[in-house]
């Protein structure tokens, strides 16, 4: 009778379960898994560092919407590994951590990499298991992988001590035990938890909307994971309501819809009577829908496949579900009754000037030519050359204080999942991962980072994994040198026996980062002026190979920390 090891067993039921991509940093006790994953026909993206590979499973769930896998080698790998795990927790996408674990019997005998790794887990996975006997590792694979996606997606967490990764089984007790597993658990891409009866909440949302007399509706990453942009479109189209979408909502309607709030965003938020939200939290990033920045009146309708987040925010109206379904019935109930406001409605017509005004200011800086580069010369540039690419359009990776703010109000975006940056957890140094992770699941799109110094200096060694997979990344650096740029210390600060150390802020002025893209066999460039940068985009963009562009920026640009200076 043939036997297998717990290895293949793993890779066989990653694969039952669907899994076509991992991430991570083989080394022991992990190295063999990886091998078989890859004979199985899984793509393994060897990485660096399990941080950065770790991002790359987060971001790789949200726009697959199947888990996004990250393997890792025992305690250090593992802690490691959490920056990614926290990353999907906080940003409510699926992902799996795998780790191996030291063996069984020496754990608490200070055994090689030895950690408590479920505990060490738990604050970021919603679901955890540790496979005590080969034979437990489909049920554990299955209901691990079933769990991410479970309905708020989020990280989940396997374990694999090193004992049971060398144990071996039959191949018949194998296939019974997948087969038992792929049967119990559901590998659904989204699961809702109980479908309630929604009609009459559905009723009283639409109603409320028809009768508000400045009605907005706000969407996010949620919609964007729930594909809800059709059932989106159109309700905004059939009632004329303006929309505003959160940083990774945006695309989901295009930015250049007439109906978008996105320049108006202050008078939008701040004035509106009504607002459905749709798979978007009221956190920090919204303000917690509270004043000064909303209307102490406003009355939200909420729509979130997660029944805990609509009870923590206590809205006027809950609509608890599936963002694609729950906007399907709102559609649905409008059908029967239509309604829209119309271009001459006060709302819009306010909303519509306000946004001409605010482009126009914006487009006013935009268009002088500064030279050293301030963050808006350059950022037009690349807006302009984005656009010209047309559909489809790149992924937009964004990171850095300066440079994300800036680039999230310039740069465009005309199709949905389209932008990742730092999301809910506000994380630096996810831009190579988020790279690496968008170029393998939209195999079909160009993808073009815009990120500070800082941000890129996080994982700068990835480039090489670029290069190694021949991906088509353009990284373009906003090299100011250094957090926020430039020495912003005041004289006074200036004191004590480290007085002549950089300040905390600095990096080292000039720095070649093109040339570590070179070092690989990479497109480096090193541009300081618009005809420089315009030329590297055309090349870069047509080549679609592995790029570094290095832009000179003027250190004392900008603002330190972009526009979260109140929070620091
Ligand atoms: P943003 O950062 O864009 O504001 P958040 O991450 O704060 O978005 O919120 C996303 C919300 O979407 C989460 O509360 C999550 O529970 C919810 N969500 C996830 N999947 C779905 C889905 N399929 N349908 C509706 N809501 C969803």
């Amino acid at each position: 009778m043939s036997e297998i090891d717990a290895n293949l067993l793993i890779a066989k039921s990653l694969r039952r379960c669907g899994i076509t991509h991992m991430f991570g940093v083989v080394g022991i006790p992990v190295t063999s898994l990886a091998t078989k994953a890859v004979s199985l026909g899984i793509r393994f993206i060897a990485f660096h560092n399990e941080q950065s590979a770790g991002y790359a499973a987060s971001a790789y769930g949200y726009l697959t919407r199947t888990p996004g896998v990250l393997l890792t080698v025992s305690g250090p790998g593992c802690v490691h590994g959490l920056a990614g795990l926290s990353n999907a927790a906080a940003n409510a996408w699926p992902m799996v951590m795998i780790s191996g674990s030291c063996d069984q019997r020496d754990f608490g005998r200070g055994d090689f990499q030895e950690l408590d790794q479920v505990q060490a887990v738990a604050p970021f996975s919603k679901v955890s298991a540790k496979a005590k006997d080969v034979a437990e590792i489909p049920e554990c694979v299955f209901r691990v992988l079933s769990g991410a996606a479970e309905g708020r997606p989020g990280g989940a967490y396997l374990d694999f001590p090193a004992d049971v990764l060398h144990q071996t089984i039959s191949e018949t007790e194998a296939d019974e035990l997948l087969a038992a597993a792929e049967k119990k658990w559901k590998l659904d891409k989204i699961v809702e938890n109980g479908v309630e009866n929604l009609d009459e909440i559905v009723e009283n949302a639409v109603s409320l909307l028809r009768h508000a007399e400045r009605p907005l509706i706000v969407f996010g990453k949620g919609a964007a994971y729930a594909r809800a942009e059709d059932e989106l479109r159109k309700l905004v189209e059939s009632t004329g309501i303006p929309f505003l979408p959160t940083p990774m909502g945006k695309g989901l309607i295009s930015d250049t819809h007439e109906l978008a709030a996105t320049a108006a965003r202050s008078l939008a938020i701040g004035k509106c009577d009504v607002a459905l939200v749709v798979g978007a939290r009221l956190n920090w990033l919204l303000h917690f829908g509270e004043p000064p920045k909303w209307s102490k009146d406003v009355k939200f309708i909420l729509v979130d496949i997660s029944k805990e987040e609509i009870e923590l925010r206590k809205p006027h109206l809950g609509l608890a579900g599936d963002a694609k379904r729950v906007l399907g019935l709102i559609n649905k109930e409008i059908k029967d009754d239509p309604f829209c406001l119309g271009k001459s409605h006060p709302w819009v017509e306010a909303i519509s000037k306000k946004s001409k005004e605010n482009v126009a200011k914006m487009e006013a800086q935009l268009t002088k030519n500064v030279v050293p580069f301030n963050f808006f010369t350059p950022m037009r540039i690349i807006r302009d050359a984005v656009a010209a690419l047309g559909s489809p359009a790149p992924v937009i990776v964004s990171e850095g204080a300066n440079t994300m703010d800036v680039g999230r109000s310039v740069l465009v975006q005309t199709e949905p999942r389209t932008r990742l940056d730092a999301g809910t957890w506000g994380t630096m140094g996810v831009g190579l991962g988020y790279c690496i992770a968008a170029a393998v699941a939209s195999p079909e799109r160009l993808v073009v980072a815009v990120e500070g110094d800082s941000g890129f200096t996080f994982s700068a060694m990835e480039v090489e994994t670029l290069v190694r997979y021949k991906l088509p990344v353009i990284v373009i650096v906003f090299n100011n040198g250094g957090v926020y740029g430039g020495d912003r210390r005041s004289p006074e600060e200036i004191t004590g026996p480290y007085k002549d150390d950089p300040a905390p802020t600095s990096f080292v002025p000039g720095a070649a980062y093109h040339t570590v893209m070179e070092a690989f066999g990479g497109k480096g460039y090193l541009v300081g002026t618009p005809d420089e940068l315009k030329a590297a985009l055309t090349e870069s963009f047509a080549a679609k190979q592995p790029t570094v562009i290095n832009v000179t920026i003027d250190p004392y640009a900008g603002a330190e920390s972009g526009r979260l200076q109140h929070k620091n």
